[in-house]
């Protein structure tokens, strides 16, 4: 079996590994890793749970400490572009963990927070930058960042990019990157439309491929229940009632419906938070802690809130509503069984779902067991007591749930507000981005130097002037 010392990675990064307790690389740790180090482009074909992120974020390590320099002011040598900021500090707490005695700086730069300690960490330069696209594009309309000195340049997620409408942005983000550069491309699945994406950023890349397009992993027990849409809630209850239910997620369509199934598993008995994105980064930061210390038995999340939950040991996850998009489902149940363990998938399917469970059937290309539990007396009787500890959620018509409604509803409104003046796209002064935004602590953490240097420097957002319709894009991480 490869070790990780067999893989030549510098020995800092090697103790760092150590101090972790990893000594086999992951599958695709193993494959990647040699060919990044070689500084080849590479298409990487991975979930989530593969340990993809040490997969390029170790070589990216090895490489800029071999050849130490200083950034550019206001400029970076690696870029990590995430669709989300939950994954965007993941990733940098990674590169940070993983580079411990290196003595390398690491930024995270993302929406809904303030600009000014990011301004201020990005100005002397830093080594890695973990962003968003979205408050990426602020930097670099302001000039508070650059992409001269970017050597090494990897997006993550690629098709939660697209779900959430980034690729405007990182068409954009590309073409000022220099010409010579390292291309790392990581993706879930490899829809049409993220294949050409990847053909426009890649020169000759590599490819290594851990989880075959939209197939689910076998160690997971996945079953299905039908069930009538308004005795869900009581059949939830019931399923996380269940003794080896120890630590679950409850996946549901809208940012609504997870307070609302939360408020009602709470209010069972069921301790739960909600996580999603209208939440403040200290609401998301104290329920995912909750969870992960165990004091809360459901996380109740929207699917891209749960995007950037790295918890291991869930031993459940439940689809509460079935999502829009089949690859979604993949990704959802991924969540569970990872790190060699077994996990329990159960999906509740109500009638106007149905053509939902035939498209996740076609793509994963399987029969998901099923047991039926419409007309339940039980389920029935406790459904009427149910409505009377939380109101029961609006139905919202799951052919027409938008994948984007997880954006946080201000900037959401804020983007209709232009569309409808400008008749297009057009926004003024950066969108929903400015006031009302001061929420965010700590955002930015310079390795060894700017941590916890939040306060001061407030910024209220970038003016900029307003560009034509289609030059601009929707501000929406
Ligand atoms: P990722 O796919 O990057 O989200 O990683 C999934 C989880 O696996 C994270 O909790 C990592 O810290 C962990 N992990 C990554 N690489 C290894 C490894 N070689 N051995 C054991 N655990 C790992």
């Amino acid at each position: 079996m490869t070790q990780f010392s067999d893989l030549g990675l510098a020995k800092p990064l090697l103790k760092a590994l150590a101090d972790k307790g990893y000594t086999q690389p992951t599958p695709i740790q193993e494959k990647a890793i040699p060919i990044v180090m070689s500084g080849k482009d590479l298409l990487g074909i991975a979930q989530t749970g593969t340990g993809k992120t040490a997969a390029f974020a170790l070589p990216i390590l090895h490489r800029l400490a071999e050849d130490k320099k200083q950034a550019p002011r206001r400029g970076f040598r690696a870029l990590v572009l995430s669709p989300t900021r939950e994954l965007a500090t993941q990733i940098a707490d990674n590169f940070k963990a993983y580079g411990a005695h290196l003595g390398l700086t690491v930024a995270t730069i993302y929406g809904g927070v303030k600009y000014g300690p990011q301004m201020k960490a990005l100005a002397a330069g830093v080594d890695v930058v973990v962003a968003t696209p979205g408050r990426l594009m602020d930097h670099l309309g302001e000039k508070s960042a650059h992409l001269n000195g970017v050597e090494i340049f990897v997006l993550d997620e690629a098709d939660q990019m697209l779900d959430l409408g980034f690729v405007v942005p990182i068409r954009k983000i590309a073409s000022q990157l220099p010409k010579e550069r390292q291309n790392l491309f990581f993706s879930a699945t490899m829809p049409g439309e993220i294949g050409k994406l990847a053909g426009e950023l890649l020169k000759d890349p590599a490819q290594v491929s851990i989880t075959p397009q939209a197939t689910t992993v076998e160690r997971i027990q996945q079953s299905l229940i039908f069930v009538e849409a308004q005795r869900k809630r009581p059949l939830l209850a019931e399923v996380l009632s269940n003794f080896d239910v120890e630590r679950s997620i409850v996946f549901t369509r809208t940012k609504r419906g997870a307070d609302r199934v939360a408020k009602y598993l709470t209010a069972s008995g069921i301790e739960s938070a909600s996580i999603h994105g209208d939440k403040t980064q200290g609401q998301r930061e104290r329920a995912l802690a909750a969870f992960k210390a165990g004091e809360v038995k459901a996380l109740v999340a929207t699917d891209i809130a749960a995007r950037g939950i790295d918890v291991n040991d869930i031993s459940h996850v439940i689809n509460y509503e079935l999502p829009n998009v089949p690859e979604a489902y993949v990704h959802r149940i991924g969540r569970t069984a990872r790190k060699g363990k077994d996990g329990v998938a159960i999906s509740f399917c109500s009638d106007d779902e149905r053509s939902l469970l035939k498209d996740i059937e076609k793509a994963t290309r399987q029969r998901i067991p099923s047991f039926d539990r419409r007309n339940d007396k039980s389920l029935a009787a406790a459904a009427a007591v149910a409505d009377k500890l939380a109101p029961a959620e609006k139905r919202v018509d799951p052919r027409k749930a938008d994948p984007r409604n997880d954006v946080p509803s201000e900037l959401r409104r804020q983007r209709n507000r232009n569309r409808n003046r400008n008749g297009g796209g057009q926004g003024k002064n950066g969108g929903g981005r400015q006031g009302g935004q001061g929420k965010g602590q700590n955002q930015v953490q310079g390795q060894g130097q700017n941590q916890g240097k939040a306060g001061g420097g407030d910024f209220r957002g970038p003016k900029r002037a307003a560009g034509p319709a289609e030059k601009r894009w929707s501000p929406i991480d």
